[in-house]
Order: C-alpha cells, then sequence, then structure tokens
C-alpha cells in the first residue's frame, strides 16, 4: 500500500550502517528537532504522534508540513494503538525508538490527571510491550525530566540523587517510567537509556511554557505573573538550549547498546542508563523576562505573586558529568543567544517580522 511505501522510504538510512529510528512524539517540540536532525545526518526516521490538542494543535501539524519538506514521515496515532505500533514493527526493523510523546506539563495534571496516565504510563507500557516482542528488539532511549528531582533541595541535581518526592503528577509518571524501564530491562533484556531533560527552550518551542507565552504576553501588552518561593526567593530554572537537547540526544543514541532478547537467548545484561541533559546555569525567571525585554524593547507588565503548590518546583539544576564523560554531552548556548533565536523564530512564524525590524533589537541580518 501508498501507506507502507511512505513508513519503508522515510525510515531507510541513508547513509552506511546508518540507524532506523522511530520518533515517537514526532510533531512535537523536542521530537520534531530531533527527527530532523538524524534525517540531516542519513538516518532513517519514522515518526509518531496523535496530534493531541494540549495546545494549539496547528502547530504540531506545521512542525510535521516542515518535516514532511524533509522526507519524513509522521504517522497519526496513538502510543496506545498495540496493532498500530505492531504493524510498524512488523514493516520496519527499526534499530532504535526515540520516545518523546508524552503528556508535558505541570500545571495541567491538575485538569487532567487521566491524561498523564494514559499517555505517560500506559502508552510507555504498550511501547515497551511492542518492543520487546519485536525481531531485532530495538534499544530505546526515552525522554524523563528533570522534575523527578521534585523537592529534592541538593544543588546541582546528579542521577544518583533522590528522586522520591515528586511535586505534581507529571513527575510522578515521568519516576514511573524510570522504574518500568529498569523491569523491561531486567525481565526482557532492553536496552533503554532515560534522559532528564531540563526546561527545554527555543523556535518551535512548546506555547503552555513560560517563556513562550511571557513573549506573547509583552508583545500584546498583557501582564505576566513571576513566582516567587514562600521565603521570597526568586524561582530559578536550568533553561537548556533545544540544539543541546538534539544533541545529548543523538549521543544517547550512539552510545546505546543492543537489547540482549530475553528468555533463552539471553547474552547478558541489556544496557539501562539515566542522565541529566541540563544547561548547568540556571537562571531566575525575573532575568529570563529582562532578557526578553531587551530582545524586544518592550517593558513587561510585571506581577509578582508567591508560589502556589501547583506542581512547581523552586529550582532546578544539572549536573552533566556523566553524560559529558559517556558521550561528550557540553551545552553551549547561553540563556541570551537561546532566547534571541527563539524570538526571531517567534516573530517571523507568527508574522510580526516587520514591525520587529523597525523596533526590535534585533539585527536586520537575523531577522530576515
Ligand atoms: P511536546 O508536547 O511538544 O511533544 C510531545 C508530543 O507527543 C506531542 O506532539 C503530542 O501530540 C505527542 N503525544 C502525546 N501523547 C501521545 C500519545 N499518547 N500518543 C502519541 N503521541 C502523543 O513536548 P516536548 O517539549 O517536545 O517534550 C518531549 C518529551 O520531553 C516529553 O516526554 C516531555 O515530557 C519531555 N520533557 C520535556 C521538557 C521540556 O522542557 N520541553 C522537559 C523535561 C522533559
Amino acid at each position: 500500500a501508498a501507506w507502507e511505501k511512505q513508513v519503508r522510504h522515510s525510515s531507510t538510512p541513508r547513509r552506511a550502517n546508518g540507524m532506523s529510528v522511530l520518533v515517537t512524539g514526532a510533531a512535537g517540540f523536542v521530537g520534531s528537532h530531533c527527527s530532523l536532525a538524524l534525517k540531516k545526518r542519513g538516518d532513517g526516521v519514522l515518526g509518531l504522534d496523535n496530534f493531541n490538542d494540549y495546545y494549539d494543535p496547528s502547530l504540531k501539524k506545521d512542525r510535521q508540513a516542515l518535516l514532511a519538506r524533509h522526507q519524513i514521515f509522521v504517522v497519526d496515532g496513538d502510543l496506545n494503538d498495540g496493532p498500530l505500533l505492531s504493524k510498524l514493527f512488523d514493516v520496519v526493523p527499526f534499530t532504535h525508538v526515540l520516545h518523546l510523546a508524552a503528556q508535558a506539563g505541570v500545571r495541567y495534571a491538575m485538569v487532567n490527571p487521566q491524561s498523564y496516565i494514559r499517555s505517560n504510563i500506559a502508552g510507555f507500557v504498550n511501547l515497551l510491550e511492542i518492543a520487546k516482542a519485536a525481531n531485532p528488539q530495538p534499544a530505546i532511549v526515552w525522554a524523563s525530566s528533570s522534575s523527578v528531582y521534585g523537592l529534592n533541595t541538593e544543588n546541582p541535581f546528579s542521577e544518583h540523587h533522590r528522586t522520591d518526592q515528586p511535586a505534581s503528577l507529571y513527575a510522578a509518571t515521568k519516576k514511573a517510567g524510570e522504574e518500568i524501564a529498569h523491569t523491561y530491562n531486567h525481565i526482557y533484556g532492553l536496552s533503554l537509556t532515560g534522559l532528564r531533560f531540563f526546561t527545554v527552550y527555543g523556535p518551535w518551542g512548546r506555547p503552555d511554557m513560560a517563556y513562550f507565552f511571557f513573549t506573547k504576553a509583552i508583545l500584546q501588552g498583557k501582564p505576566i505573573d513571576i513566582y516567587q518561593t514562600q521565603d521570597d526567593k526568586e524561582v530559578a530554572r536550568d533553561f537548556t538550549y533545544i540544539d543541546d537537547i538534539v544533541k545529548g540526544c543523538l549521543g544517547s543514541l550512539d552510545t546505546s547498546e543492543k537489547s540482549t532478547g530475553s528468555g533463552g537467548k539471553k547474552k547478558g545484561p541489556a544496557q539501562l542508563r539515566v542522565y541529566n541533559l541540563g544547561n548547568t546555569s540556571p537562571v531566575p525567571v525575573g532575568k529570563l523576562v529582562s532578557i526578553l525585554e531587551t530582545l524586544l524593547n518592550t517593558k513587561a507588565k510585571k506581577h509578582v505573586i508567591k508560589m502556589p503548590r501547583n506542581g512547581d518546583v523552586p529550582y532546578t539544576h544539572a549536573n552533566v558529568s556523566q553524560a559529558y564523560k559517556d558521550f561528550g554531552y557540553k551545552p553551549t548556548t547561553d540563556l541570551s543567544t537561546g532566547l534571541r533565536k527563539f524570538v526571531k523564530w517567534y516573530v517571523s512564524y507568527y508574522g510580526i517580522q516587520p514591525r520587529v525590524k523597525r523596533e526590535f533589537n534585533l539585527n536586520p541580518e537575523e531577522s530576515a
């Protein structure tokens, strides 16, 4: 069928010893960037995404169109659709899965808790069940989150620090994913690598994240809320630029070992890893706002309030020495540089380019 032909074409590597990667959440922020980077270096990529409306689905459709221009096909389907996933693995002998599909966001968990259970727990288990039964079994790299450190006050966070105090249901489901991965590694010999991303930002980013909706609010002259902890400390995040995260994802895929399989075929323990991928330099949210004010050449209307118990944690800070040691991960983009690239994308995507050239502090060649 035409569908099968597209699936095969998209996932066939164009370089010798290239990977064939199933990218779940490919129409998402991180998934779209990783898919493009893999394709550009000659790996085969097939995307899967359910295009849900947690945030503006037209942004997901536009990312899909961008991928299509690079011959990357994104299947419209859900992680929980077992027959669909089996069919994909029947058609393509995936060597790797980059599993990024999830219900993201900490506050929405108070609105729709079930969607976190469905995608982050049931959906992850379904994917692992299919991967375990596949021949060959793929190596799996999946997105965990810095949120697993929860209320931990150690600074910076290292992988061995405690992760038993989640502050949101989102964090609890990401932590559950790590435990579930352990069991599939232990019983079925699946090669599994969890990546704890720290607040990822950049072009094609997520509209539900602070840097994104702050930009929108500042441009519209609307007030923005800035949270302080109960003891008046500023909330800080280890904001990590998307290109650095992409390098970490590709580096961990490149150093993934093969799954060793279950039952009588077991050749020894399969690989099980977890890494922080952050920027190693937390920035207070107030500073984020002042960088945006400079880039947009507009004052924000700031509204400082005490932090409610809504799932947010006071600060995040990554120690990335393990990822550096194992695959040379080294973040290279500071927040001002990264936000400049985000703002440049934002104004061009939302068609406010002309105003920016005149009023904003962007160089003409940068906003071209
Ligand atoms: P995103 O929401 O842009 O991407 C996730 C994609 O998965 C979306 O396009 C969504 O439609 C899709 N999806 C969700 N549930 C699905 C399901 N059941 N079946 C199929 N597709 C489904 O989010 P993102 O920022 O790109 O995040 C990617 C991954 O990284 C997620 O696992 C997220 O939890 C994790 N993460 C992100 C950040 C960050 O700051 N962006 C930080 C830590 C962890």
